[in-house]
């Protein structure tokens, strides 16, 4: 394959408060961030999305929720992974499961490599040990990939500027979450500045960081109870309408389904 015809996939396999796993993707090699299923049911989304599952070098870990790691041991052990994590979340990971095996440990802030990639771990404002998001470089591409994030600070609008293609959190309608039956303290914690983006706030977080080589927009992390899609999709469009960006292709990914395959090609 010419070096033109290069492209590179981002597969969202499941996105939402139960579950979470991207995994990103060339004809060759590929990443997983986060095993937030079971290992039956990523194996199972995967071979429905096409993905070869003998092409993943690793699985990224951003932090120990478990809606991003419930299925992590039992598909790292099925598929002979290793596992990368940042000390922090090593620790705890290691602490609640024994059985876990060793770890390849990244600090956030230094890029690192697995197979064709490189990653950029960066840490987020959010309530786990130690959370981090990611950029994933493949050539000239740069991908960022940003959920379960409380607010947006410097370093995640700057880590995410210039982004080929963009996956970042819209996780409740303020207004839902407020009328929702949620425990007062609960909604705090969602609500707070380690909790995680409302719509708006994703919406405001696109606006910071979509640049002129933006070509994909996906939001992630929708809440079931405190969310709608279609509220989600209202917002996306009319944010872009503003932005002059209609040419931007978007996608709302759902717990369900995840999201279709976005391809950047590396000529872009
Ligand atoms: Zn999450
Ligand atoms: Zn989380």
């Amino acid at each position: 394959m010419s070096v033109s015809a290069e492209r590179v996939g981002i597969t969202i396999l499941g996105s939402g408060s139960s579950g979470n796993a991207t995994v990103v993707h060339t004809e060759r090699d590929a990443l997983l961030i986060d095993a937030g299923f079971s290992a039956r049911e990523l194996r199972k989304r995967m071979e429905l999305k096409g993905i070869d599952e003998t092409s993943i070098r690793a699985v990224l870990v951003t932090h120990e929720h478990a809606d991003h790691i419930c299925g992590l041991r039992v598909l790292a052990k099925q598929l002979g992974l290793p596992i990368y994590a940042n000390r922090g979340t090593a620790e705890v990971l290691r602490s609640r499961d024994d059985k876990l095996g060793a770890l390849t440990i990244f600090a956030p802030g230094s890029p690192f490599a697995v197979g064709e990639f490189t990653i950029e771990p960066f840490t987020i404002p959010h309530d786990a040990y130690d959370p981090v998001a990611f950029v994933v470089k493949h050539g000239p591409v740069k991908l960022g990939i940003a959920t379960d994030l409380g607010h947006v600070n410097q370093l995640v609008s700057h880590q995410l500027r210039a982004c080929d293609a963009l996956v970042v959190e819209s996780n409740h309608d303020l207004g839902m979450l407020r009328n929702s039956d949620r425990k007062w303290s609960l909604k705090q914690r969602i609500l707070g500045r380690h909790g995680h983006l409302s719509n708006e706030d994703g919406l405001d977080l696109l606006r910071k960081v979509i640049h002129s080589r933006t070509r994909h927009v996906v939001l992630a992390h929708a809440s079931r109870e405190c969310n709608d899609y279609g509220l989600v999709e209202q917002g996306l469009r009319r944010c872009l309408a503003e932005l002059g960006r209609e040419d931007v292709a978007w996608q709302i990914a759902t717990q369900d389904e995840g999201a279709q395959t976005i391809w950047v090609s590396h000529s872009m």
